[in-house]
């Protein structure tokens, strides 16, 4: 675990794409008004300052997916007919929690302190692209992992999200150790550090078509929707 971790804390780079959420916090408009208020507030390095990803993961068996729970070794039970039939086929899942760390929070404290809302804004925005982009990361090492054993990843799945209750957050809880990365849960599921991400993916025998929920979802409005299974 601490192999990967430290891969990721040395690769860690944030995916400034043409298109991507933080060119369009870095650069143009955004970016000078960002660090123009940075400036004014004493912080220097956006990066350095505010993102130390962090990680914990447990790999377990799926002992059974089918009729609206997955039923993971140690007798967990995720409840979620979408999970389920996503992990119909998988022989193990790889349970994580993830987060950048507590810096940004307090950045975003002392930005309301000064009630400068466009910074504390903005620096809520990179802190929610930097953690995807931290999952993102992990979940591409462990596909090159199991790509070596002929297997594939799913989508992945946090509690909250699709019809997987919030309150599920409890379960990811006892499968993996938050401590040794300093998060806590409250007794109402939110995580602390705030961005902070736990979900779960399964690993999948090479040659299965990944399944993909959103494609039959009738929830029109939700933004979250996965049109197509993106590439790793
Ligand atoms: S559209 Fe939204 S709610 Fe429906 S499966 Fe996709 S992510 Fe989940």
């Amino acid at each position: 675990m601490e192999r990967i971790e430290a891969t990721i804390r040395s690769n860690f780079h944030p995916r400034i794409t043409e298109s991507g959420e933080m060119a369009k916090l870095l650069k143009g408009r955004h970016g000078r008004r960002l660090a123009r208020v940075t400036r004014s507030m004493g912080m220097n390095s956006l990066f350095d300052e505010w993102v130390d990803p962090r990680l914990s993961f447990s790999i377990v068996k799926v002992i059974s997916a089918g009729n609206g729970s997955v039923l993971l070794q140690g007798n967990k039970n995720l409840k979620s007919s979408m999970l389920a039939r996503v992990m119909r086929d998988c022989t193990q899942a790889v349970c994580f929690i993830a987060t950048i760390g507590p810096a940004l929070d307090k950045a975003i404290a002392r930005a309301n302190a000064k009630r400068n809302l466009t910074a504390a804004y903005l620096i809520e925005r990179i802190g929610s692209a930097a953690i995807e982009d931290v999952v993102d990361e992990f979940q591409l090492l462990m596909k090159k992992r199991f790509q070596k054993e002929h297997a594939d990843v799913t989508l992945r799945f946090s509690p909250g999200y699709c019809d997987w209750p919030l309150t599920e957050q409890k379960k990811v809880f006892t499968i993996v150790d938050p401590a040794r990365i300093g998060v806590s849960l409250s007794s109402s599921c939110l995580m602390t550090p705030k961005k902070t991400v736990s979900g779960i993916f399964g690993i999948v025998p090479e040659g299965n078509i990944p399944y993909n929920p959103c494609m039959s979802c009738k929830k029109k409005d939700c933004s979250a929707r996965r049109l197509r299974l993106r590439k790793l």
